[in-house]
């Protein structure tokens, strides 16, 4: 039964960082544009963006290994790198700016200064660590970044995995303090509660359930008030799917010829999370490890501290593992209906290809908490079951398509936009390197969907992200200007005021 009908400038479909964050620049943008958001969910930065689904590492490049390649020749190539961490300064100087003029407050509550480092063991590891080093801190945008393969000095940056520890390897590890925690989880509900104040009209506990195309151009949504059980109808000359993982179902609902072909894999998570108050104040750091050999990039092990409500607690994980579900609140259906006519191929050629990853997930799954505790004590050798816990983290959903250097089904570990020809829809589909890069994703959003407006829009974006369209890696003074005022402004490590 249609009871309602309503009609606006922008639809966000989903309340998590994505939305979140195109909303806010939204508004910042046009303030006069009418934005209603629609989430199933009771309240916003449940799913994915939640603090406890995500590991909450601001991904700057600074410590993720499969960030840099070694290639053949033995070099390393650090250009992803490169993108990730220009992508994150984006982030910080949007959040940087919202902080300035007093639009979301506290940022400690969402970002937390925390050294970010890798480690590796066994010799042909710390080859490639070392020449990754060299290869990074002659970079500018890496600067500050420490090596050591001494063990006076690592025990002095990481205690709780030194000790007790079997010298019959070599190690080492990098280390630089710019690094950062954050909590996605508060900043999305404190985008959500300054978006509440610009008269965004905020329905929760509404599922968008289908999207078509009227015959003016403008999208229509049916969408179910899950309290009162009515089907409203909601129009909007555009809309935003970012529904994390349930989005593919609406992309494909919305039929443009953009989203056919494509599919979804989804990998679920675990974590192993400690409170005990003595372990974790022997670890200060985010310590990103080596993917084992056959695990996809998104399960490098890593221990992390990490705040979360003014409290300190480590982190370790992610095992990653397999569930049909899109979204952690989703259905055992999801995987079996994301399946059509058009992505078939696409999708049967992906379950041949990753055979041995499927079952590397199930297996997975299958862990039981000493097995996963085994893997915990190649960081920490001593670590203790009774003070570890299992959390399960949130499901990420990587996007299968048929590319050239692929083939037919190829999996994606990146972060997909996907727009119609005329700008009026858009979807963000995968996961990674994801909530760090949401303000530079958005900001492709903008730019492929309203490209008529960028030329009035750009001095308003200059203002908002002084480094928009320059490259900080080429512009050293800019760079060393953006560290100093986001680390003030944000509140983070003095140290990283040495960068420049
Ligand atoms: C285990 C794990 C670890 C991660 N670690 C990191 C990390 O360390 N650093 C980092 O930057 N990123 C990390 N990520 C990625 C990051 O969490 C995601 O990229 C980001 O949160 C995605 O935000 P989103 O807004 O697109 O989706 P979500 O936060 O999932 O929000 C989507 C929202 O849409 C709603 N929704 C879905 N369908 C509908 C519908 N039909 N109608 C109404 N509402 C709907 C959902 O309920 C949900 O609230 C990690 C992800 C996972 C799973």
């Amino acid at each position: 039964m249609n009871n309602k009908e309503t009609k606006t400038d922008v639809i966000l479909v989903g309340a998590g960082i994505m939305s979140a964050t195109l909303g806010t620049l939204l508004k910042e943008l046009v303030p006069e544009w009418e934005i209603t958001v629609f989430e199933k969910l009771p309240s916003a930065g449940e799913e994915s963006s939640n603090e406890w689904n995500n590991a909450g590492t601001g991904h700057a490049a600074l410590c993720e290994l499969n960030y840099t390649v070694e290639q053949p020749d033995g070099s390393v190539d650090i250009s992803k790198a490169i993108k990730i961490n220009e992508q994150f300064q984006v982030s910080m100087q949007f959040w940087s700016y919202l902080v300035n003029r007093k639009l979301i407050n506290n940022p400690h509550d969402f970002i937390m200064p925390l050294p970010h480092m890798s480690m590796v063991q066994g010799e042909e590891n710390v080859t490639f660590l070392k020449k990754r080093f060299e290869a990074m801190s002659n970079n500018p945008l890496f600067k500050g970044m420490e090596f050591s393969d001494d063990p006076g000095q690592l025990m002095e940056w990481i205690p709780l995995i030194m000790q007790d520890r079997r010298w019959d390897e070599p190690i080492a590890a990098t280390k630089i303090d710019s690094g950062t925690d954050v909590n996605f989880g508060a900043l999305t509900r404190m985008l959500f509660d300054h978006l509440k104040t610009k008269n965004v009209d905020i329905k929760y506990k509404h599922s968008v359930d289908n999207i078509k195309r009227s015959s003016d151009g403008s999208w229509e949504l049916k969408v179910k008030n899950l309290d009162s059980g009515s089907v409203e109808s909601h129009t909007s000359k555009f809309v935003f799917i970012g529904g994390g993982g349930g989005s593919l179902h609406l992309l494909q609902k919305s039929g443009i010829p953009e989203g056919k072909h494509i599919g979804g894999f989804p990998v679920s998570g675990i974590f192993m999370v400690c409170n005990n108050p003595d372990v974790v104040a022997q670890h200060h750091a985010k310590v990103y490890g080596k993917a084992k050999v056959g695990a996809p990039p998104m399960s490098v092990p890593h221990l992390d501290t990490r705040f979360i409500d003014n409290k300190k607690s480590l982190l370790f994980g992610p095992f990653a593992g397999f569930s049909p579900k899109f979204l952690k609140n989703g259905s055992m259906f999801d995987l079996v209906t994301s399946v059509k006519p058009d992505n078939l191929v696409t999708m049967l050629s992906a379950g041949a290809k990753n055979m041995s990853l499927t079952k590397y997930l199930i297996e997975q799954v299958m862990l039981s908490k000493e097995k996963r505790m085994e893997e915990l004590r190649e960081f920490i050798p001593d670590a203790k079951s009774e003070d570890w816990d299992l959390v399960e983290a949130g499901q990420r959903v990587q996007v299968i398509k048929d590319t050239e250097a692929g083939g037919k089904g190829t999996l994606q570990f990146g972060t997909e936009v996907i727009t119609a020809a005329d700008g009026s829809i858009a979807a963000l589909l995968g996961a990674s390197p994801g909530a760090s890069t949401a303000v530079h994703v958005m900001l492709e959003v903008i730019q492929k969907c309203f490209p008529q407006h960028m030329k009035e829009w750009e001095t308003k974006i200059k203002d908002m992200i002084p480094s928009y369209s320059v490259s900080l890696m080429e512009n050293p003074e800019l760079l060393h200007e953006i560290h100093t005022s986001t680390a003030e402004t944000l509140g983070l490590s003095k140290k990283e005021l040495v960068l420049s």
